[in-house]
């Protein structure tokens, strides 16, 4: 089965599970002590800076993978992801991946980082409300940075055959779009999408205060971005990690849908250090929301501690 033929039975169980409730997200929380300020798990938007740059986590949904269906999640170490997820003391029958498209305010530019899965594979399809709440409409969007060409985050890019963002630039890496436009069941979404795609090759500065940083493994040209203003800093992952349990705690175990699974487990153990050596400031897609926070080294892994913390 295809990447996205899985993640459509992964759409469809979800609709059979019926979406993640906010108790069981929150439940999926790892609660940890933090300064930060709380932040309500109910709202679709998070407002934050990086340096003088206005950032906003941008709510698209959320996937509920059935943990003990190696069809639907990537993990096919069942057993021993159950007792993980027991053992972190969430619920051990399902996996929460949230999806958070990230928006940054960069002067004239209003950049999108990441544009959701477009309401398909079983989500909720809040980006546009969450944009709205953010006071921005589509047609103000000048720059779309894609980490990579699945449908969870190249899903929002058009909608009834048209873009959804008809002004912005699309931005993606050189091999990222080889590999798109190479791809038969992205044939009609690369038709529409060509005229405003700009690829870039790999580690270019794409935005006055952003550059790309490849994370191999993931896809051919899977693209993490890092936004640096003032004193600022974060670091976009994009799929470099899944959960905040799972991918963090043990980034050895192979993920079924990342590309070359060898390099992606590398880019995984190398992220990992250098978030947790240089306390780097992340913002990870499919964290809980809003997937900000940083990575610590607990025993002899690491654990990632949201920031702000779950509101309890
Ligand atoms: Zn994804």
């Amino acid at each position: 089965m295809t990447f996205h033929a899985r993640l459509a039975a992964a759409g469809l169980m979800l609709a059979a599970l019926g979406a993640c409730s906010p108790e069981t997200e929150k439940k999926a929380e790892a609660p940890a002590p933090s300064p930060a300020p709380a932040v309500a798990l109910a709202a679709d938007t998070y407002a934050f800076r990086i340096g003088q740059l206005e950032a906003v986590a941008l709510r698209d949904g959320s996937l509920a993978l059935p943990a003990g269906n190696t069809g639907a999640s990537p993990w096919a170490n069942t057993a021993e992801v159950s007792a993980l997820l027991r053992a972190s003391g969430v619920t051990d029958d399902t996996i929460h991946l949230s999806i958070q498209p990230l928006l940054i305010k960069d002067g004239e530019r209003v950049v999108l980082i990441d544009t959701g899965a477009g309401g398909q594979m079983g989500t909720e399809g809040k980006l546009q409300a969450s944009l709205r709440t953010a006071g921005v409409v589509p047609a103000q969007v000048t720059d779309i940075l894609i980490s990579h060409a699945h449908g969870d985050h190249v899903g929002g890019l058009v909608a009834n055959g048209a873009l959804v963002f008809p002004n912005a630039v699309i931005r993606m890496s050189i091999p990222e779009w080889t590999a798109m436009q190479a791809d038969a069941e992205l044939a009609e979404l690369v038709r529409v999408i060509t005229p405003k795609v700009q690829a870039f090759a790999p580690g270019s500065v794409v935005a006055p205060s952003i550059t790309a940083v490849s994370l191999d493994g993931h896809t051919p040209g899977h693209t993490g971005y890092e936004i640096a203003e003032g004193g600022g800093r974060l670091l976009y992952i994009g799929d470099a990690l899944h959960s905040s349990i799972l991918s963090v705690q043990r980034p050895d175990w192979r993920n079924n849908w990342d590309g070359d699974s060898a390099t992606a487990i590398a880019t995984r153990q190398g992220l990992l250090e250098r978030g947790a050596s240089q306390r780097l400031l992340i913002y990870a897609n499919h964290f809980p929301f809003p997937g900000l926070g940083r990575i610590e080294r607990r025993d002899d892994g690491f654990v990632w501690t949201p920031d702000p913390a779950p509101a309890s």
